[in-house]
């Protein structure tokens, strides 16, 4: 009895319980297009300072299901796109709940999606720019969907490890507003590894909750994230290297601003990384449950009286959201009342991932970790459509840009209402239910 509970213990690593396989995309324009992420641009990208990459980690557990983990050197992914990509999915065998798509935040890549909040800094004549931008998006579009193929076709037997370390070059940028307000991060560095049963690396995946806006010139790259790859695959050859940003909302990497300390961060994060490859990581099993559902979130849409007021302030950017807000209006009738929310689990070996849409503040990491378990959740925010903050109302009630006037530059009639981090823990909980 004794013997055989050790032959099978010793049996058990050539047992290969997934097949996992990696795959990359060049998403690097192949032409000049508007770069996204800072308002105070005057003009399109001038050069290419790194490439910037679509990411795909295909996982197929035992019951045959396959999953796959999309990470985007993108400033943002928008639900059409989303859906358009995940329709190629769809046709690959991956079904929705199966694919997450997530983006690293990088302020020095290409507007991706439809180019409405930057319209009023193209100058005259924006028309030029959003036929670049929709060549663009439809580029970047093939480029994911190739991604995810090849990373299914290149299944094969692994094995999957999860462990989490720290790195601590996220600084709660609210704190730079107001140096009085609380500065919540979340500083874990989760690590999953996919190993061939040959032992050659397929893919690391690495999660860290920070802005990628160290630089912001006019040339491309993928900011500290896209650092962050690089020195991982060269310290890893022959993995893919996936950053899956987290609820970073409210984190800057600070000090920036050099191409010096952007490749500093990666370079850290790797090492952060390092060390937990290096040390006691846990092997997950499968299956790997995954649900995906929305919960539609409230503004505070403001009356015309209210717009047409705020339209004659003092304040420009106020000012030209209330008139693009009455020019919605006069065309459509009304405003959008709420906008869905995606809420994405995926649960397996006991850890639970979480892919949540927006621009999520940390006190929502640190709510769910608390709830769902600090050595077993994972929460990734800038997925599948990154439309707005999402302030908690902690933060909604302080205001500020991240609690309210960031809706100038996303296009809403808000701010959200004040229920919003009550329904998001509600749907949250529901999904992470179905996941378990
Ligand atoms: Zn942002």
């Amino acid at each position: 009895m004794r013997l055989l509970a050790i032959l099978a213990a010793a049996a058990a690593p050539a047992f290969s319980e997934w097949l996992a396989g990696a795959a990359r995309a060049d998403l690097t324009p192949p032409e000049p297009v508007w770069m996204a992420g800072y308002g105070s641009r005057t003009k399109p990208m001038e050069g290419v300072r790194r490439k910037i990459w679509a990411k795909a980690l295909a996982l197929r557990d035992s019951a045959g299901a396959t999953s796959v983990l999309v990470t985007l050197d993108l400033c943002d992914i928008d639900r059409h796109s989303a859906a358009r990509i995940a329709e190629r999915a769809r046709g690959l065998g991956i079904p929705r709940e199966r694919l997450i798509l997530n983006t690293s935040h990088t302020h020095s890549g290409p507007i991706f999606g439809p180019p409405d909040n930057y319209l009023f800094l193209m100058g005259p004549d924006p028309a030029i720019h959003s036929a670049a931008i929709a060549r663009y998006t439809s580029f970047a579009e093939t480029r994911i969907g190739d991604a995810i193929a090849e990373a299914v076709k290149a299944l094969r037997p692994a094995t999957v490890r999860f462990g989490q370390g720290f790195a601590g070059f996220a600084v709660n940028r609210r704190r730079v507003w107001k140096r009085e307000l609380p500065g919540p991060v979340d500083h874990d560095v989760p690590v999953l590894e996919a190993r061939g049963s040959d032992g050659r690396p397929i893919a690391v995946a690495v999660g860290y909750a920070c802005h990628s806006t160290v630089l912001s010139d006019y040339r491309i790259n993928g900011d500290w994230p896209g650092y962050f790859q690089e020195s991982l695959e060269s310290a890893y050859p022959g993995a893919v290297a996936l950053f899956v940003q987290g609820a970073g909302a409210d984190a800057n990497p600070l000090p920036r601003r050099t191409e010096e300390i952007a490749r500093r961060y990666g370079e850290t994060l790797t090492a952060a990384a390092a060390e937990v490859l290096s040390g006691k990581m846990r092997p997950l099993s499968g299956p790997l449950r995954a649900v995906l559902e929305y919960v539609e979130l409230g503004f505070q849409v403001p009356s015309r009286a209210q717009l047409e007021e705020t339209a004659r302030s003092k304040d420009s950017s106020a000012a030209r959201h209330a008139k693009g807000l009455l020019a919605k209006l006069d065309r459509d009738g009304k405003l959008p009342p709420s906008h869905p929310y995606p809420v994405q689990a995926w649960n397996f070996g006991g850890m639970t991932m979480l892919a949540l849409g927006g621009e999520v503040v940390a006190d929502y990491a640190l709510r769910f970790k608390g709830r769902y378990g600090w050595d077993s959740t994972w929460i990734a925010g800038y997925s599948n459509d990154v439309f707005a903050y999402i302030p908690s109302l902690r933060v909604l009630r302080e205001g500020g840009y991240e609690g309210a006037t960031a809706m100038q530059w996303d296009g809403h009639a808000g701010p959200f209402q004040e229920d919003v981090e009550e329904k998001i823990a509600a749907k949250v909980e529901e999904v992470v239910r179905k996941a378990r």
